[in-house]
C-alpha cells in the first residue's frame, strides 16, 4: 500500500513537473493530436512557437521542431512519458530556426527528418539545420492509421513555406504562413513575399475546405477565422506595397 502511495505520489510529482515546465507546454488538440509550444526571445519579447505531433499506432509524427534548443530532448521525453511511443519522423515546414533548429538533433536520435528540396537549399544557404530526407513534390504520407499531405501554396512568410493537411480530421497545420485570428500584422516578412502572400493564402483556402482546426505558429489556434484574417492582412499589405503606377 505504501509503495502504491509512493508510486502515485511520484507520478503526480512528475505530472506536475511536466505540466508546470514553463519552457515546454503540451496541449491536447483533439484525439491523437497535440500542440507543443516552446519559447524564444525575439526583439526583446518572449515569443511562443507552436508545433504539432500526432500519436499513431506506429509511432509519433512531429511537425516542426522546438524553437528552444534546450527543449529538443524534453519534448521527446514528454512524448515517451505521456504516450509510451517514440517519434518516428519529423517534418519542418520552412527554413527558419523556429521550425528547423532541432532537425540535426532529431536525426542523431534516429528520427527520420524531412523538408522540401527548396527548404533544404535555403537552410544550406543560411546555415540552418538540415533534414536527412527531401520532399520533392506535394506528398501524401500514411503512418499507422493517419494520412496527411504536404502542400506548397506559393511564396508568403518565406518562399518555401508549406502547410500540412489531415483530410479525414480536417486539421490544417499552417505553420508561420497563417497568423492568429487576432494578429495585428503578418509578423517578420524579411524573407517573405508581400505581393504574393494574399494569393498564396487563397490557394490554401481554396484547396482545403472547411478545416475544423487551423494551427498557427505564434498565436492561439482556437479560431478558424485565422486564415480569413490573414488573407485580409495580406491584402492590405499588398495594397500598401504595390509599386506606384
Ligand atoms: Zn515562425
Amino acid at each position: 500500500m505504501r509503495l502504491l502511495l509512493l508510486t502515485t505520489l511520484f507520478s503526480l510529482v512528475c505530472l506536475h513537473t511536466f505540466a508546470q515546465n514553463n519552457q515546454l507546454k503540451i496541449s491536447k488538440l483533439t484525439g491523437d493530436f497535440y500542440i507543443y509550444t516552446t519559447y524564444n526571445t525575439y526583439e526583446g519579447n518572449k515569443i511562443p512557437a507552436n508545433g504539432m505531433y500526432v500519436v499513431t499506432n506506429d509511432g509519433v509524427i512531429l511537425f516542426d521542431t522546438p524553437w528552444d534548443s534546450t527543449q529538443f530532448q524534453p519534448l521527446l521525453d514528454s512524448i515517451k512519458w505521456r504516450h509510451n511511443k517514440n517519434v518516428l519522423m519529423c517534418i519542418a515546414t520552412h527554413w527558419h530556426s523556429d521550425r528547423t533548429d532541432g532537425l540535426e538533433f532529431y536525426k542523431q536520435q534516429g528520427i527520420k527528418t524531412y523538408t522540401t528540396i527548396s527548404t533544404d537549399q535555403l537552410s544550406k544557404q543560411n546555415g540552418k539545420k538540415r533534414a536527412a530526407f527531401l520532399i520533392e513534390n506535394d506528398t501524401t504520407y500514411t503512418v499507422g492509421q493517419y494520412s496527411f499531405e504536404t502542400y506548397y501554396p506559393g511564396e508568403g512568410h518565406t518562399v518555401d513555406n508549406i502547410v500540412i493537411w489531415f483530410k479525414n480530421e480536417k486539421i490544417l497545420y499552417g505553420g508561420c504562413l497563417i497568423k492568429g485570428a487576432d494578429a495585428t500584422d503578418l509578423g517578420f516578412l524579411g524573407d517573405g513575399n508581400v505581393l504574393e502572400y494574399e494569393t498564396t493564402l487563397k490557394h490554401v483556402q481554396r484547396t482545403f475546405k472547411n478545416p475544423t482546426y487551423i494551427i498557427v505558429s505564434h498565436h492561439d489556434w482556437n479560431s478558424t477565422k485565422s486564415l480569413k484574417h490573414s488573407i485580409l492582412l495580406a491584402k492590405k499589405l499588398k495594397k500598401k506595397s504595390m509599386p506606384i503606377q
